[in-house]
């Protein structure tokens, strides 16, 4: 199970040297910024046209990008300092330490497009030799096994986890994968948006097949044979929302029972070929899809399979390491088509990111050092220390839960670990090679390595200090196994957190995020698993029932609002919408409290018009001032656990009644419901 964050997980477009000097620069925006508002705006209509009204005007959407918002400046701003950073480490040094000349080749090589444009295919081609020998399916194990270790997406997915029932533990699992449209349910949803995006799909794999030299009858062809076999993965596949409930993708079993479930595929010769540790059982996450997967092999041609493996292997390699043409195409369906992206990003902000991916704690050694004191970390630990009472309050006044259970409630509060910066142990990555000139090469070698780690934890103790993260990450999330917040680096700057502005606005702005992720382990999939993170039922019955109440009003709620002709999914977003709400309470609780602890008056107006309890609302709704492409949206709507932005602020202050004392808002106007929701 994914880990439950404050961002969507996007799918990012993912070009020159020296390119970047024309680039627009990005600075930092204020946490408290007063030129995104429109004051013309009525507080009580529409907070979130008055907090953010003029952000499209100041910030238009790049057009490399499907939005523009606070998260975007930021992260575009900490490429820029990961841009500087690589750039140094690339010179050619004897005297660099291996973590730089890590960082450093693998920028370089990813950076030198006119030897990957020279290369061709070459690279490539050991891979399409391999699709091409295969002689039988029963051949599929060994191939699926290497994919695996290789990071491409075929059929299914295999890895470690921590184990959901025994938290101390890590087990092996398998899960379903394999499909190359966002979420099942594209696959099988009618309408002329839905019917387009599938038939642009089979042109996209059209094109790829052509490109690796098919002939066009052959390659449109594979590409419809390619949609079947991928349209019957998604039948059997589980859809988003199910997945969200840990039971369902939780099933123990005996490597005995799985291959009486898929007998069609050796499961020995494809864990020899992993060469991981060895182990009896492993969660098989979704059964249901593991069966379906069984008829699948049986009834596909060969033929058809080694299309489709084709198509999974270009598709799921980066394009910064394949030909340009390649690369292009892929741009084309996932972001032009997708997500409504006119350009593809500058060549350096996609290697940044290739290397924060491979080399994470590499990387993010060099970024802490450069850009985050220890006096930031101490100043977000005290804020998280503040929402964490808060919380043990909070559920101290819950007039609708038993003492037994707010007793258990406050046990798992206190077992939370804040992860908050950078980890303390940074990993070795002596045993990765990197070499200057081989692109391909580094991408592959670094899946591997990192796949090699995840398979070597297999039956062991967790290791509670890892950071699944990396520390320029602009972004945060809660982990419920773990039962631990992580606010890396990345995160802990303005607009978010600024320490140079007043509480007001630091609570408001990361003091949200801290409540949210906090409050996700008390959501409908986060209160499923006790502090020590298994899942464990510590509710009593009866006050579960009354939670799954008090949720519903939130669904409801959700449920209501649209874009375009889209409705929100109010049970998919009802994890996020539950920590969004419960945060901004969480965050409330701790910035009054603390006012009150320093004799900050939170109601007199400052020297800028705004009391610090109305400038606390206004930080919260600039958290989510943004611009969106229209398809970028409706992707969101449908296949994202968070909600669109401008429901993220109103939807949360409807259901707040201090936000509207502090501005003045009467009973019937649209900022203020009628049946406000509160879970936490
Ligand atoms: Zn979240």
């Amino acid at each position: 199970m994914r880990s439950s964050c404050v961002l969507p997980l996007l799918v990012l477009a993912a070009c020159a040297v020296g390119a970047y000097a024309q680039a627009p620069v990005y600075t930092l925006i204020p946490g408290f910024d007063k030129k995104v508002m429109d004051t013309a705006a009525d507080p009580c209509v529409d907070f979130y046209q008055y907090a953010c009204g003029n952000w499209s005007k100041l910030h238009p959407i790049p057009s490399d990008s499907p939005y523009s918002d606070e998260f975007y400046n930021l992260d575009q701003y900490n490429r820029q300092v990961l841009r500087d950073i690589l750039t140094a480490a690339a010179k050619e040094d004897s005297a660099r330490d291996a973590y730089t000349q890590k960082i450093g080749d693998y920028y370089a090589s990813c950076m030198d497009e006119s030897a990957i444009q020279t290369k061709g295919l070459a690279p490539l081609q050991p891979e399409l030799d391999r699709i091409a020998a295969l002689r039988g399916k029963d051949q599929l194990p060994e191939l699926l096994a290497h994919y695996a270790l290789i990071n491409i997406d075929a059929f299914f997915g295999f890895g470690s986890q921590q184990d959901f029932q025994d938290a101390t533990q890590t087990v092996a699992i398998s899960a379903q994968g394999g499909i190359g449209l966002p979420e099942k349910d594209y696959y099988f949803r009618t309408g002329e948006k839905d019917e387009e995006i599938r038939k642009q799909y089979v042109q996209h794999v059209t094109n790829m097949l052509k490109l690796l030299g098919e002939s066009d009858a052959q390659a449109a062809a594979d590409a419809q044979a390619d949609l079947k076999l991928e349209t019957a993965l998604a039948k059997v596949s589980l859809d988003v929302t199910s997945q969200r409930d840990p039971h369902n993708i939780y099933h123990r079993m005996s490597r005995k029972d799985l291959q009486a479930l898929v007998p069609a595929f050796n499961w020995d010769r494809f864990y020899a070929t992993l060469g991981g540790p060895s182990f009896n059982e492993l969660n098989v996450a979704e059964p249901d899809f593991f069966k379906g997967l069984n008829e699948i092999i049986q009834q596909t041609d060969l033929s058809v399979i080694k299309a489709y493996l084709r198509s999974r292997l270009l598709d799921t390699t980066p394009g910064t390491v394949l030909p340009k043409a390649f690369d292009e195409e892929k741009f084309d369906f996932y972001a032009r088509k997708l997500s409504g992206t006119p350009e593809q990003q500058a060549r350096w902000k996609r290697c940044v990111g290739s290397v924060d991916g491979a080399l994470p704690e590499a990387l993010g050694k060099a970024y802490v050092e450069k850009q985050f004191p220890a006096s930031s970390k101490e100043r977000a630990l005290q804020l998280i220390h503040d929402i964490e009472s808060a919380m043990d309050r909070d559920i101290g006044s819950l007039d609708w839960m038993s003492p037994e259970t707010k007793e258990r409630a406050r046990q798992k509060l206190h077992l939370i670990a804040n992860k908050v910066g950078y980890p303390d142990k940074w990993r070795d990555y002596s045993k990765l090679n990197i070499v200057r000139g081989d692109a391909f090469g580094n991408v592959t070698r670094a899946a591997e390595f990192e796949s090699r780690r995840q398979l070597a934890k297999i039956g062991k103790p967790v290791d509670r200090s890892e950071w699944i993260t990396s520390a320029p990450t602009v972004n945060a999330f809660y982990n419920p196994s773990m039962n631990d917040i992580n606010f890396p680096a990345g995160v802990l700057q303005p607009a978010f957190f600024d320490p140079a502005q007043p509480d007001a606005v630091n609570y408001g702005h990361i003091g949200l995020f801290m409540g949210h992720e906090i409050t996700h382990g008390f959501d409908d999939q986060g209160r499923q698993f006790d502090g020590y993170g298994n899942l464990k039922d510590w509710w009593t019955e009866a006050d579960a029932n009354k939670f799954i109440q008090k949720s519903q009003c939130l669904v409801d709620e959700y449920s209501k609002f649209s874009v375009g002709d889209t409705h929100l999914n109010g049970k998919l977003t009802l994890g996020e919408n539950t920590a969004d709400n419960g945060g901004l309470r969480l965050a409330y609780m701790a910035f009054i409290a603390r006012a009150a602890q320093e004799g900050t008056d939170v109601h007199g107006r400052n020297a800028d018009g705004y009391t610090p309890i109305q400038a606390f609302f206004v930080g919260f709704a600039q958290d989510w001032c943004a611009q969106w492409r229209p398809e970028m949206e409706r992707l969101i709507a449908t296949t994202d656990p968070h909600s669109p932005d401008r429901f993220r602020a109103n939807g949360v202050l409807v259901n707040v009644p201090e936000f509207s004392t502090a501005f003045g808002c009467k009973t019937g106007q649209p900022m203020m419901s009628a049946s406000a929701c509160r879970v936490w």
